[in-house]
């Protein structure tokens, strides 16, 4: 192996052409799983939620769930694809514990809807995204190493395995290769995959949660020379934030540029992003392509959805985002500019639920995108996860708006609310941050200010206002800001006879 420095990221993208591809996969939010009444719920007991059709007992036969074949359908529309008139379910077979019946429900060569697109909007520009399938499967069970020090299954004593998740509805969506977007991919791959997830959020199928796992990403990618062919493509798992999707897509474009420019080859293989190190690490080899030896389900019968359902459903499909957005941006008075950063920092939805809860668009957009988004950022956290909830910014600023907090002190609160000590009202009262504009404990500080500072007093006394500015000051530090400067003021002219 060759030792090379990593070329930067700008030179990697001079020499090569990234093409990226995306699979992702959805839980839906259906009350019960695929093919038996088992609740979906996240969390519980391990292998509570489950029953003879989901544990693949012998006999047991599954039910195809009609809400989560309604989902896709409206997914698929969403997305406009082309829906299936007839296609059946497939066997994926394979033997691994987390998998109880040792083949997984899922579709092979006849999805449920195909051939449709997203349009995604990056740095100005419209990018669409061809989406090859949407197809309906199970989800595994979940295992567990103990033991080992990484959680891998190398290395650990024992592995636990929960079949709460085996059989709960997945959507899995793929997209055609998104060649041209250059040194934009990155942001392209991150612009997909959120708008995905406002499209699903949208219609109410999944509750897209990247970090419980209920909306899952895999990137390939690959890099070719201009006027080349494409080259081999990695997939990178475990990609389970916006955040990750952009950087997972950087770092392998990076890796795979050096490999290439010290004349080495890419594999074709199954990678791992790490969000500690930001960086991917080889998992399996794909060179030997799995033999799933796929056949169609026996126990189901075929899916015919009726063409008249089928248009019912797509004449009920809510707002798309970007028309949503739209209307959001208009509502706000914002520019163009204004709204892609918005958008950029994921603070849309934020946005809009702290302007329900009762604050301006003005002042929910400047705590998210000032204090809230500065700090995410420091954190390395998504805006919607950095602490603070939109309800709770709405109640900050009407502290502010009613004169109990200024600026400054809102900040230090909005430190505390982040920081998981309550309520703004809470952190308030518990950390004493109130502005003080009472007259009797102000008076004290006004009428020290005075006494130690005879001079500027004097200025005052003799008409000169503006010096009053030196006591207001002296003031302010001695009640560590909180002090209702407008308050100070007056009582120091009227202290000193000056009004
Ligand atoms: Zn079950």
């Amino acid at each position: 192996m060759t030792t090379t420095t990593l070329p930067a990221y700008d030179d990697a993208v001079a020499a090569f052409e990234p093409v990226i591809g995306l699979e992702t996969h959805v839980e839906l939010g259906t009350k019960t799983k695929m093919f038996c009444g088992c609740p979906t719920d996240f969390g519980g007991e391990p292998n509570t939620r489950v029953c003879p059709v989901c544990l693949g007992l012998p006999g047991a036969l599954p039910v195809a769930n009609k809400a989560a074949i309604e989902a896709t359908i409206r997914i698929g529309l969403a997305l406009n694809c082309s829906i299936a008139t007839w296609c059946r379910f497939a066997r994926k077979n394979y033997f691994y514990p987390d998998m109880p019946k040792n083949f997984q429900i899922s579709q092979y060569d006849e999805p449920l809807c195909v051939d449709g697109y997203l349009d995604v909007e990056v740095d100005g520009r419209t990018v669409r995204i061809g989406i090859e399938r949407v197809h309906l499967e199970e989800d595994t069970g979940k295992t567990l190493h103990v033991g080992g020090a990484t959680g891998r299954i190398h290395g650990a004593t024992e592995s636990l395995v929960d079949y709460n998740r085996a059989g709960i509805p997945l959507v899995e969506i793929v997209t055609k290769p998104v060649p041209g977007a250059g040194a934009l991919a990155p942001e392209v791959a991150r612009a997909y995959v959120t708008e995905l997830r406002d499209i699903l959020r949208g219609l109410g199928v999944s509750d897209v949660r990247m970090e419980e796992g209920s909306l899952r990403c895999d990137v390939n990618t690959s890099l070719n020379r201009p006027g080349e062919e494409w080259g081999t493509r990695t997939e990178t798992k475990n990609v389970n934030s916006l955040r990750s999707v952009e950087r997972a897509v950087r770092s392998e474009i990076i890796r795979q540029a050096s490999v290439l420019e010290s004349g080495g080859r890419i594999v074709q293989e199954t990678r791992h992003f790490s969000e500690e190190t930001g960086d991917t690490r080889p998992g399996r080899s794909k060179e030997e392509a799995t033999d799933y030896r796929y056949f169609p389900e026996p126990d189901l019968v075929p899916l015919a959805p009726d063409p008249a359902w089928v248009e019912s459903l797509k004449a009920a499909l809510p707002e798309p985002p970007r028309v949503h957005r739209k209307r959001l941006q208009d509502a706000w008075g914002l520019s163009d500019l204004d709204m892609q950063s918005v958008v950029n920092a994921g603070a849309v939805e934020l946005i809009e639920e702290t302007v329900a809860a009762g604050a301006t668009a003005t002042a929910a957009r400047k705590w998210w995108l000032g204090e809230l988004a500065r700090r995410a950022n420091e954190t390395g956290v998504e805006l919607s996860a950095v602490g603070a909830t939109p309800a709770q910014v709405a109640e900050l600023q009407t502290l502010v708006d009613g004169g109990k907090l200024n600026d400054k002190l809102a900040r230090v609160v909005l430190e505390g609310v982040v920081a998981g000590e309550g309520s703004p009202t809470a952190v308030m009262e518990a950390r004493g941050l109130a502005v003080v504009s009472d007259t009797g404990a102000l008076t004290v500080a006004v009428d020290e200010a005075i006494a130690a500072n005879a001079a500027v007093a004097d200025k005052v006394r003799g008409g000169n206002l503006a010096a009053a500015g030196a006591l207001i000051g002296a003031v302010m530090r001695t009640t560590k800001g909180q002090a209702d400067a407008k308050a100070v003021r007056e009582l120091i002219l009227e202290r000193l006879g000056a009004n």
